[in-house]
Order: structure tokens, then C-alpha cells, then sequence
């Protein structure tokens, strides 16, 4: 990403003074936000402000390591170099539609001027003032906005071709993230077939290792569940069947 674009988002979101801030920023790593202050001669806090404001547009980001002796984070911030670019767009986008809208109305529009005072006024406010300066008394002029359209269609062009090159980068920038996006996707599958493969291998050595005796295990199966189950309430049953024959036995003699 030029650096010249990058400066003007910064500009467009936190001002000239700030601008700075992007020559010691980097659209690959992370850096540390004392070694930013310490460069550009302000206080941390100062830096943390300005890159606050600039990550709430999206246009650095950051992360934050704690500092276990001190109990302190330290931020680590990097240019979101699409986002910047993306907003950049927005904002040439606006820029240009204002434009259009200045020319037509110069076009469109009659506009006063005090050119004692170098004051202009469109129609409404003229009229309003009854087409005298209301600082010098003075009588208006009709604009001739000839002058203006020129300039202000020069601007135009200016902003579209910018806009123009934006574009093209927009797409330089999507296409390095998707390349870097399917090197790592073809890198996690590639790690993934390994390790199904090491699993597989790891349960086939398992299962290798433990083979039990075939006939044991069918004897173990055979002795299992239904007699201990059921032994018990049958001999309750012959306990109480013999107990009541005896009962009834003593009870007839
Ligand atoms: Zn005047």
C-alpha cells in the first residue's frame, strides 16, 4: 500500500498532526507501541489515543501481552492494510458525489458576491440581504462561476483518478490475502492428514499389541449374567414354599 494513501486516511481520521504515526507502523507485524512513542516523541498514552481512534475505523488493529512482573499490558499494533484501503474508497467515493453536487449547482445556480468584502452568497441569502453586504453596505455582483466549475472539475478528476489507483490496490491487497489463505488452508490439511494418519498407525500398533486368547474370552462370556441373577429369589422361594408345607402341616395336627 503507497504510504501517500495510508497518510491521508490517517489524516481523515485523526489529523495532520497524527500523520506521522504511519511511517514507523507496518502492514505485516505487530509493533510495539513504546518503540512507536519513543519515535515519533510522544507519550504511550499519547500513541495509544491516535491508534485507538484509528482501530475503531478498522485501520491498525492490535494485540496485547501482559507483563508479568509488572502486571501491566503492553499493546503491539499493525495497519490493517484492506480495511485502510476500503475506507479510503468510502471516502473518495463521498468526496466525488459532493463534487458532482458543487458543479451542478454552479451550474445551476446564480451566486452573489461583496467584492469589496470577497463574501459570497448563493441566491437565498442575497435575497435575504436584499442584494447588499450586510458588513460594508455595499451592492452585490453576480458571481461568474466559470471560474469555480473549472476548478472544481479539475478537483473532480483529480479525485477519480485517485480513486482509480485505490481500486487497483483494493484488489492487490484481496488477492495477496486469498494466497495467503490458501497457503494456510492447504498447510492445516496437510497436518491434518498427518496426524489421522499417525492416529490410524498408533491403533493399529495398539490393537497388534493386545489379542487376547480367543477361547478364554468365550468361556468368560458364557459364565456370565443370568444364574447369580436369578439364584437368589428361587432358593427365597423354596425357603418359604418348605415353610408354609410345615405350617400347614402343624396347623392340621
Ligand atoms: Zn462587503
Amino acid at each position: 500500500m503507497p504510504i501517500k494513501f495510508l497518510k491521508e486516511v490517517v489524516f481523515h481520521v485523526v489529523g495532520k498532526p497524527s500523520e506521522d504515526i504511519v511511517n514507523h507502523l507496518d502492514g505485516n507485524k505487530y509493533i510495539n507501541e513504546f518503540l512507536i512513542a519513543k519515535k515519533i516523541n510522544l507519550t504511550v498514552n499519547q500513541v495509544r489515543n491516535i491508534l485507538y481512534k484509528l482501530s475503531d475505523q478498522g485501520v491498525v488493529s492490535f494485540i496485547k501481552k501482559k507483563d508479568k512482573r509488572k502486571g501491566w499490558y503492553t499493546f503491539f499494533w499493525k495497519i490493517e492494510v484492506l480495511k485502510a484501503l476500503e475506507l479510503l474508497e468510502n471516502i473518495l467515493h463521498k468526496r466525488i458525489t459532493e463534487m458532482h453536487h458543487q458543479i451542478k449547482s454552479r451550474e445551476t445556480k446564480l451566486f452573489y458576491i461583496c467584492s469589496r468584502c470577497n463574501i459570497e452568497f448563493n441566491e437565498e441569502t442575497a435575497l435575504t440581504h436584499n442584494f447588499t453586504c450586510p458588513e460594508c453596505g455595499g451592492v452585490f455582483d453576480v458571481k461568474d462561476s466559470a471560474q469555480v466549475v473549472k476548478e472544481y472539475k479539475k478537483n473532480l478528476n483529480r479525485l477519480e483518478s485517485e480513486l482509480k489507483e485505490v481500486n487497483v490496490e483494493v484488489n492487490k491487497e484481496r488477492v495477496r490475502i486469498e494466497k495467503i489463505q490458501i497457503r494456510k488452508d492447504k498447510k492445516e490439511a496437510k497436518q491434518k492428514k498427518a496426524a489421522r494418519k499417525a492416529k490410524r498407525k498408533a491403533t493399529e500398533k495398539a490393537r497388534s499389541k493386545i489379542k487376547p486368547p480367543k477361547k478364554l474370552s468365550k468361556k468368560k462370556a458364557k459364565y456370565k449374567p443370568k444364574k447369580k441373577s436369578k439364584s437368589k429369589p428361587r432358593i427365597q422361594k423354596r425357603i418359604k414354599k418348605s415353610f408354609k408345607k410345615k405350617f400347614k402341616k402343624k396347623k392340621r395336627i
